[in-house]
């Protein structure tokens, strides 16, 4: 198995009339040999470009590639002991699933009683042993994702490729496959680049993930990591659903303290009293713009909460309520800001119905509006 590097890694697409579009702007990233490495990011954001310039099935426009120490830039996609799982599968339809499994060994000259053993193999880890001598049409969508993942594991590759292997299925499939992979990473012990849209598998199956946006790198981190201490606005907000809630105001003294007062809203701004850990990292940035982020579940309802923590409320009305089972998600307006809680679903919550709220200020993150940087 293998460490994959890259290096200033760039990639610009030219159109027709000769002008460049850079997809990837230079991005450095270290995949540590075994790991299990999600690249996540909204679409376009350059994730799938990178996966295939490590594939090599796009040229790279500048830096470098490196897998164990050597630079791969110009090696070939077949030399380069590398195997890709594709959304579509990308099963031939008219071989039977042992013929698909077996076909790229086959096209490497591979000696036949081995071809069947890392078929056979394989296809026992998968569970697909008795649809060997199927075609692809007679498997259900996840029976043929396996099989593409098959075809992958018999190459015994130093380094696994995901690319959004799972967005065919349906959402149950999706969960159940998503664990099968992660077995199987533990199983092989195989380095593995799996690309996503969705945070959710982005936070569950990543050893770390690696957050992009406009073709740069954002945040690199453990799944917690990224989801306590996000160091910008987009990884804060991109990482957790319902997402994390912002709220846009100055740091202000109120009665000799420091507080954040909302600016949306003239006539009357809320503002709440800083901690202390808040006021340390407030300090430097009294009377500027500031941002406040708290997550949905770091709000709670006034009803749950003790009289103790009920120092910092604020009213808000009830404006949508989506019991989710243990939990409800409330979606809430202050008359200025909107923002989501996450709450128990103990009570029920009715439309219109006026809310005292409290946040849980030792969770929240302020943010510099204009780098949009964490402020720590
Ligand atoms: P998605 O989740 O939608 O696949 P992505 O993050 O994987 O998005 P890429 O496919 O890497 O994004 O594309 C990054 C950017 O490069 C996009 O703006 C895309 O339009 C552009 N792009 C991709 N392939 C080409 C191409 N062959 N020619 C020109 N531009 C391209």
């Amino acid at each position: 198995m293998a460490d994959v590097t890259l290096k200033n890694l760039v990639k610009e697409y030219r159109d027709d009339k000769r002008s460049t579009f850079r997809a990837v702007k230079g991005i450095n990233l270290d995949i540590r040999n075994r790991e299990f490495m999600v690249l996540v990011g909204p679409s376009g954001c350059g994730k799938s470009t990178s996966l295939r310039m490590i594939a090599g099935l796009e040229n790279v426009t500048d830096g470098a590639i490196t897998i164990d120490e050597q630079v791969i830039n110009e090696v070939q996609p077949k030399d380069r002991n590398i195997a890709m799982v594709f959304q579509n599968y990308a099963l031939y339809p008219h071989m039977t699933i042992f013929e698909n499994m077996a076909f790229g060994l086959k096209l490497l000259k591979y000696p036949k009683n081995e071809i069947k053993k890392r078929v056979n193999d394989a296809a026992d880890i998968l569970g697909l042993t008795s649809m060997l001598n199927r075609k692809p049409k007679q498997l259900s969508g996840g029976q043929r994702q396996r099989v593409a993942v098959g075809r992958a594991i018999v190459r015994k590759p130093k380094v696994f490729l995901f690319d959004e292997p799972l967005s065919n299925l349906d959402a149950k499939m999706r969960v159940q496959m998503r664990t099968e992979i992660s077995k199987l990473h533990a199983r092989l012990n195989a380095t593995m680049i799996y690309v996503t849209h969705d945070q959710v598998e982005a936070m569950t199956m990543g050893d770390r993930i690696c957050v992009m946006k406009d073709g740069n790198i954002m945040q690199v981190a453990e799944p917690l990591e990224l989801y306590n201490n996000p160091k910008n606005m987009f990884t804060a907000g991109f990482i957790g659903s319902p997402p994390m809630n912002f709220f846009h105001g100055k740091v202000n003294t109120v009665n000799g303290k420091l507080a954040f007062i909302e600016n949306n809203n003239k006539k009357a701004p809320f503002s709440i009293l800083f901690d202390d850990r808040l006021s340390r990292l407030a300090r430097a940035h009294q009377n500027q713009n500031i941002v406040l982020g708290i997550r949905p579940e770091d709000i709670a309802d006034a009803l749950t909460l003790t009289r103790e923590d009920n120092s910092c409320c604020m009213s808000a009305e009830v404006e949508v309520s989506e019991p989710m089972g243990s939990e409800t998600y409330l979606y809430l307006n202050t008359g200025s800001h909107n923002f989501i809680a996450r709450v128990h679903s103990e009570h029920r919550f009715k439309f219109g119905q006026n809310l005292k709220v409290a946040f849980n200020l030792s969770k929240a993150h302020l943010f510099d509006p204009t780098t949009e940087d964490v402020i720590s």
